[in-house]
């Protein structure tokens, strides 16, 4: 029996990961439960799964959710940073999700990493904005990292064992792989007018064609910045050099990417876009475990297409690609000013079109700061926050 920590239980993630645990309860017991403010959601989830402990990062909303849980549930109720890190470290937690949404997901994902745990990684933010430190504090506790994010998990699946057990410090060159192929659908906007950018709304942008997500990874995608963190988040994984490094639109998203050998062999990891399947393969690996996932039913797929990136379309991947290059500093500023920017385009502050605007501005602010501590990246983080906030103030 696998004890487990959901960190972001009522989000999308949250919500796939409990299903899959409720496909095998005689393997996994939800031992604790975390989200930020929704009482209702967390109410229902103790419900169901009746955790040994239940935190809610807003103080008012932990108060909420004690006085509406019934006295026949005996589920702890906790808030402070301190309970949440006591939470996650506790000895007899083997396996953390760390599906929090954005940088908020670091301190706590970064403590279940220096614990030793087995980490299930979702939170593409953690990796990018403290990459370097973050792989070497899982080598250092001996934790397990495991890539819940579909494209990583698919290029996991697609690697020798040397490479799966080695993450960080693989050499990928040397174990005969030319290429990382990085798929992604290309969001909403693929083929839409370019004129119409501008004028997209929130709701436009959340319809994702292929994928049910939570709002903010939804119009990554749509700005192809999703590709762009999880262009960060491949260099951090599986150390690539950029020439190793490719993204490829595949609107189909059946194809979760791929992975190019020197002798000609690419290899593909297929599936149908629900993220069941990467939570299951990462909570049983090295075993497979049922997922509750349609099989994949090639006749009704037909066609697969692929075509390169267009940057002029995409300002958003080009300027991550861009920042992975620069290191750190940029991508903790990007991702910053990134969380900034799609949070004002979601309260209809700013025009779609203009996340790239104010992501670019903040990458000015690269002046070349070593990051040598988690508190530094954070310190940084909360600078590029104030000076994306001055740029939406700006513009609106
Ligand atoms: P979501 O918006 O549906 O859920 C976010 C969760 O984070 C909620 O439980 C919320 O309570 C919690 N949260 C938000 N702010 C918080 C804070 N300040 N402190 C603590 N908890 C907080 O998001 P999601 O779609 O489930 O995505 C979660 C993470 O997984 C993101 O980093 C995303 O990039 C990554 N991811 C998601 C998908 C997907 O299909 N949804 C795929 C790959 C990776
Ligand atoms: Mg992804």
């Amino acid at each position: 029996m696998q004890n487990m920590v959901i960190l972001g239980a009522t989000g999308s993630i949250g919500a796939s990961t409990l299903n899959v645990i409720s496909h095998n309860p005689e393997a996994y017991q939800v031992y604790g439960l975390v989200a930020n403010s929704s009482v209702d959601k967390m109410l229902a989830l103790c419900e169901a799964h009746q955790p040994k402990f239940a935190h809610m990062v807003c103080e008012q909303a932990a108060k909420e959710l004690q006085a509406k849980l019934p006295k026949s549930i005996h589920t702890t109720v906790t808030s402070g940073e301190q309970a949440l890190i006591d939470l996650v470290v506790n000895k007899d937690v083997e396996t953390v999700m760390a599906a929090i949404v954005g940088a908020a997901g670091l301190v706590p994902t970064f403590a279940a990493v220096k614990a030793g745990k087995r980490v299930l990684l979702a939170n593409k933010e953690a990796l990018v904005m403290s990459g370097e430190l973050f792989m070497r504090a899982a080598r250092q506790s001996g934790a397990t990292i495991l890539p819940v994010d579909s494209e990583h998990n698919a290029i996991f699946q697609c690697m020798p064992e040397s490479v799966q057990t080695n993450l960080g410090y693989c050499d990928i060159e040397a174990e005969g792989i030319a290429h990382i192929l990085l798929t992604g659908s290309g969001g909403p906007f693929l083929t839409a007018d370019l004129d119409s950018l501008p004028s997209v709304t929130p709701e436009q942008a959340c319809k994702h064609p292929n994928w049910s997500m939570g709002r903010k990874i939804s119009v990554d995608s749509a700005t192809m910045m999703n590709k762009g963190l999880e262009y960060i988040e491949a260099r951090w994984l599986f150390n690539t050099t950029p020439e190793q490094l490719k993204v490829v639109i595949h609107p189909q998203s059946v194809i979760h990417s791929m992975v190019q050998y020197k002798d000609g062999s690419v290899v593909a990891q297929m599936g149908n876009p629900d993220m069941r399947t990467p939570i299951a393969h990462c909570m049983s690996y090295p075993q497979r475990i049922y997922a509750g996932v349609e099989p994949l039913d090639f006749f009704k797929v037909g066609q697969l297409g692929f075509f390169e990136p267009d940057f002029n379309r995409f300002p958003c991947l080009q300027l991550a690609i861009k920042a992975c290059h620069q290191g750190q500093e940029a991508t903790t500023i990007l991702n910053a000013a990134n969380e900034i920017a799609v949070d004002a385009f979601l309260n209809n502050q700013i025009k779609f079109t203009d996340i790239a605007v104010v992501n670019e501005a903040c990458l000015h602010m690269v002046c070349g700061s070593a990051l040598n501590t988690i508190e530094d990246i954070i310190e940084l983080d909360k600078q590029a926050r104030e000076f994306a906030k001055a740029k939406v103030t700006a513009m609106v």
